[in-house]
């Protein structure tokens, strides 16, 4: 036996590995003072790095002793076992390589902001409330709030978290007044330590639709399958792809097993939360930007112990330790808020994937739209597609109708977006009782101002970027940087003090039909008019009671909402997306419309989408108003498209990025890098490089923004370029102020 001289260090410490916070693609020894093993693979310690206490994560135990332990610094460790579970540190490992983004900076983003600081993984106080023990029936039957009743239904059934009451649409207030009344009671949530699956309850709460055919072979098919598969669900909206996620995740509940859902943030509205825990028995957990930090954690720990076994969250919700995971669901799979656009720029999608992969259990996507790329792996036989074509609940599906505006006669109306034939519609449609929803995917009132003695166009001093005139607000306002400024009186240029608005916005259309029609009742839903939740859903409610009858909104109210009684959707500028150099903007385009389109006639009655263009012989308008023609059919004409220009999902991009507040030292530096790229760039078959380019808005908040284009058939080729412009990057050390990036798979174009 060899010698120790340094008995204590050896016999009471390990070498470990760990992964900080930094811009650096590698993890660091230290060594704690006590004896562990995997087990703290993912616990946190605490460590001194370049001088600062930071947080980092175990990556890796050292078994090796025959190293000089004396030299490295020690590290603190915060977990007794690891918090980050295998499988999410595998994803996080992937998406690292696949994304080029340090590990030790994934971990940040996939850890709620009290563990990133170094909290303890454990629970507070959890605020919830029950009825009283002695429920005064009597009181009960008094009550007039249909607020407080539906309260105490739902408490019958059970205490719940505040936070839960919060998610499902009640308020505080009415909570509050039934305390007040000595009917329900505040307490504190006891830290239980039963696992979901321990619970002898039913599983159900209510008793769910007879589901359809349709259906029935979509849940049979995905219920049956007990490993690694992704299924494409393709059901129009309304097709009852909610009804079966839930039917599935019961089964998948039944098998003791869990289940993450993820949803873009859009679609977390107060029917969707209450859909989930109406139905199950079992703790449903959420995670999604309107949580506080310590909310995060608590559903973060619920997840993590097994007390929860479903969770709903958007896109980071996808990195929540989950054992035994059983499903994953992703809905509305082609919406963009699944790619994050900034520090670890990751698809949840992708990484689903992955993480499914790894537990070797299903993943399901749903859309009634889905992304070219989706539809792409469904005809390579990667993905397994179920069709859902018919509307569940016996709704019919929408009549299509196009209004050629050049035959339309200039009417105060159609200049404010809508023309003489939809204006009598909506009159027609409201007078039967009927609701309207109208949709412009632009919001303000005017889109810009323009002197009519010069032609100066009013720009934001930050950005490269049009100003939207704001009347109500009285301002001229940035949409890019949201900066704003007074709405001047003469041209700054010329002083003439003509100035004409151009372009109509949600804010200018809603004044024109509230002038034209003042007794219904209009609705503007868009981010000026709707800023937080409780505002949303009091116009939301005054639609569903029918107290008004006009709704105009932006993309906000595209998805996520029922409204029964919608005969007739206008979409007002279908125009402006027609022509856009970006070549993904013809499959947002029928993405949008087409899930606009599916708000209407979700009822008994008939709906009808009507169209207004100065282009009734484009072809995409004329697919979508094809009654034999159907979103599937639009987007693989537009995969022919993409596959005979070689264009993405039959090539693989990636942006390398760069800005500063200096235009010329942005340029130069990326031209330098290019130079050398241009030089390897031979070494790569199949691999080609745009020059620095300037981005579409070159200026963003006084930033100059240039790229470069990195286009490969072959995406291993693509993967190891891309870590050889990091590595000569990383080696450079970026100048002062100079932001650099690489962002792969993007989904917009710069
Ligand atoms: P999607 O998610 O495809 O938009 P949903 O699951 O939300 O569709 O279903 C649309 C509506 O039809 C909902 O109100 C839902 O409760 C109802 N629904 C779904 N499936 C059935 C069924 N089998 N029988 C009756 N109603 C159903
Ligand atoms: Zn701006």
């Amino acid at each position: 036996m060899p010698v120790m001289n340094n008995s204590e260090t050896t016999n009471t410490c390990t070498i470990i590995n760990v992964a900080v916070n930094r811009p650096l693609f590698r993890d660091f020894a230290y060594k704690v003072n006590c004896l562990i093993g995997d087990e703290c693979i993912g616990s946190r310690v605490l460590i001194n790095f370049a001088g600062l206490s930071q947080v980092g994560v175990i990556t890796k135990i050292n078994p090796t002793i025959d190293f000089d332990k004396a030299k490295l610094k020690e590290a603190k460790l915060l977990d007794k076992q690891g918090i980050i579970p295998k499988d999410v540190i595998d994803v996080l490992k992937f998406g690292s390589g696949y994304y080029q983004y340090p590990l030790g900076q994934c971990f940040n983003v996939a850890l709620p902001k009290l563990l990133r600081d170094g909290a303890p993984f454990s629970y507070e106080q959890i605020p919830a409330l029950k009825l009283e023990d002695n429920l005064d029936e009597k009181k009960v039957e008094k009550l007039k709030s249909q607020e407080q009743i539906e309260i105490i239904k739902v408490l019958r059934q059970g205490s719940a978290r505040r936070k839960e009451l919060r998610e499902r649409g009640f308020s505080s207030t009415q909570e509050n007044a039934l305390i007040k009344k000595g009917l329900i009671k505040l307490f504190n949530e006891s830290i239980e330590t039963k696992k979901f699956y321990e619970n002898t309850n039913e599983i159900l709460k209510e008793t769910p639709p007879e589901p359809n055919l349709e259906q029935k072979n979509a849940i049979y098919t995905i219920s049956n399958c007990h490993e690694f598969n992704t299924f494409l669900l393709n059901g129009i909206t309304g097709s009852g792809k909610t009804e079966v996620y839930l039917r599935v995740i019961e089964n998948v509940l039944k098998e003791g097993k869990a289940v993450l859902i993820l949803v873009p943030e859009i679609a977390l509205t107060p029917q969707t939360f209450d859909r989930f825990y109406r139905r199950f028995n079992v703790p449903v957990s959420s995670m999604h930007s309107a949580l506080s930090d310590r909310e995060r954690l608590d559903a973060y720990i619920d997840m993590a112990t097994s007390k929860s076994g479903i969770l709903i969250g958007t896109r980071t919700a996808l990195f929540t330790p989950i054992p035994n995971l059983g499903l994953i669901v992703i809905d509305e799979e082609h919406d963009s808020s699944f790619k994050q656009n900034d520090s670890f720029r990751y698809h949840a999608r992708n990484l689903a994937i992955m993480r499914a992969k790894l537990n070797n259990c299903p993943i399901v996507l749903g859309s009634a739209t889905p992304s070219l790329e989706t539809i792409y792996n469904v005809q390579k036989g990667v993905y397994q597609r179920i069709d859902l074509t018919i509307r569940a609940g016996g709704a019919s599906v929408p009549k299509f109708e196009l209004i050629d505006l050049r035959n339309e006669p200039l009417t105060d109306g159609l200049k404010t977006g809508i023309c003489q034939t939809l204006e009598d519609e909506i009159g027609e449609e409201t007078a039967k009782g009927n609701q309207v929803l109208l949709f412009l995917n632009r919001r303000g009132y005017a889109h810009h101002l323009v002197c009519h003695q010069c032609g100066h166009v009013f720009v934001c001093p930050n950005c490269d970027n049009l100003l939207t005139v704001h009347k109500k607000a009285n301002r001229l306002q940035c949409h890019v940087c949201e900066n704003f400024y007074d709405i001047p009186k003469t041209c700054y240029v010329c002083g003439n003090d003509e100035l004409v608005e151009q372009g109509f916005g949600t804010e200018q259309v809603s004044e024109f039909l509230e002038h034209r029609y003042p007794d219904i009742g209009v609705e503007r839903i868009d981010r000026d008019s709707v800023t937080t939740k409780k505002q949303l859903e009091t116009k939301l409610n005054r639609i569903r009671l029918g107290t008004s009858k006009i709704m105009l909104g932006t993309q906000m109210l595209a998805k996520g909402h029922d409204f029964p009684d919608v005969t007739l959707v206008g979409i007002l500028d279908v125009d402006s997306s027609l022509f856009s150099d970006d070549f993904r903007s013809l499959e947002n385009t029928a993405q949008l419309l087409t899930q606009v389109s599916g708000r209407s006639g979700r009822g008994k009655k008939q709906g009808k989408v009507v169209i207004q263009t100065h282009h009734p012989d484009n072809l995409l308008i004329n697919q979508l108003i094809d009654p034999n023609c159907n979103y599937m059919t639009i987007a693989e004409g537009l995969l022919e498209t993409r596959k005979s220009m070689m264009l993405p999902p039959y090539s693989s991009q990636a942006f390398i990025l760069c800005n500063s507040q200096n235009r010329t030292k942005a340029f130069n530096f990326l031209s330098d890098v290019y130079r050398k790229l241009n030089n390897l760039k031979d070494d790569y078959p199949n691999l080609a490089l745009t020059h620095v380019l300037s981005d579409k808005m070159e200026k963003v908040q006084n930033r100059y923004h240039f790229h470069i284009l990195v286009t490969s058939i072959n995406r291993k080729t693509l993967n190891l370029f891309l870590t050889n412009v990091r590595k000569l990057v990383s080696e450079e050390s970026l100048p002062n102020d100079v932001r650099f990036a690489i962002e792969v798979d993007p989904i917009t174009m710069y």
